[in-house]
């Protein structure tokens, strides 16, 4: 039965989408099956896959309104080795459409039980921001993965996804866990990187995943050929880094099975 991970932090530009495609992409690597589903109206991550989002017929708006099922609607994208439930624009329009109707937050959780045997991992690369798109992904969700850069304000915009966490675990989802923080774009030449790092480290112990992302430019160049940078660029440092990542994610979700 596939491990259901929301790829979450609400600030933009932080890696979530890289960190998605990657570790899908890492993941097929190493030989498990994998559903990316693209929660983000900017599609980046349906891009990212070799997926054109403005040719998609289904994506995971239809998803979200009960116009098609999973299977329907998803992708396979032959060089990233995993398939995609698609997004664009369209996405952006839902949220105003889900606030009227029922079972509002727990949509994609209903839609991803029929494919739930399909898979060994389905990632969901999140807006930037704690939107009722969010809150689907977490309710589908069994943990989070944070993707976040050492910088100063890294920890403060933290405590606003850890309550949101904590409140969806105590009312909407029991199984919801942060399953860890991931640090990304990482430069150890920077003194107050490996200074928040330290601090990361301190506040939330084993909870910080052992790999580190470093920054790497072919991982920031793969998406404009439409690869994961684990595929573009597989002896890169940053590719080499995921697939690393993949291996640490499957040895710690053992531990939830
Ligand atoms: P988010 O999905 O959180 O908005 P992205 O994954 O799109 O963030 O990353 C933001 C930008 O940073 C993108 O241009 C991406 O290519 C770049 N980027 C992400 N991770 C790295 C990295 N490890 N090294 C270099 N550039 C990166
Ligand atoms: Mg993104």
């Amino acid at each position: 039965m596939a491990k259901i991970f929301c790829i979450a932090n609400q600030k933009g530009g932080v890696g979530k989408t890289t960190t998605s495609v990657n570790l899908a992409a890492g993941l097929a690597q190493i030989g498990q099956r994998v559903l990316v589903v693209d929660l983000d109206p900017q599609g980046n991550a349906t891009m990212g896959s070799g997926i054109d989002k403005r040719q998609l017929e289904l994506t995971v708006y239809d998803v979200l309104l009960e116009s098609a099922s999973i299977a329907e609607a998803r992708q396979r994208s032959d060089k990233a080795g995993y398939d995609v439930i698609g997004a664009n624009r369209e996405l952006a329009g839902a949220e105003v459409e889900l606030v009227q109707l029922e079972r509002r937050d727990q949509r994609l959780k209903a839609a991803l039980a029929s494919v739930a045997g399909d898979y060994d991992f389905v990632l969901i690369d999140c807006p930037p921001s704690l939107s009722l798109l969010t809150l689907n992904g977490l309710c589908a969700a069994h943990g989070v993965v944070v993707p976040m850069q050492c910088e100063y304000f890294a920890l403060e915009g933290l405590s606003d996804l850890v309550n949101t966490i904590k409140q969806v675990h105590a009312n909407l989802n029991p199984e919801l866990q942060i399953i860890g923080l991931l640090r990304v774009m990482f430069d150890a030449r920077i003194t107050l990187q490996q200074q928040v790092s330290e601090q990361l480290k301190a506040h939330f112990g084993e909870k910080v995943f052992n790999t580190v992302i470093p920054r790497n430019v072919r991982l920031a160049e793969a998406p404009s050929y439409g690869l994961p940078g684990v595929v573009f660029d597989p002896q890169s440092k940053g590719a080499l880094a995921f697939v690393e990542f993949a291996r640490e994610m499957v040895v710690r979700i053992e531990s939830l099975r």
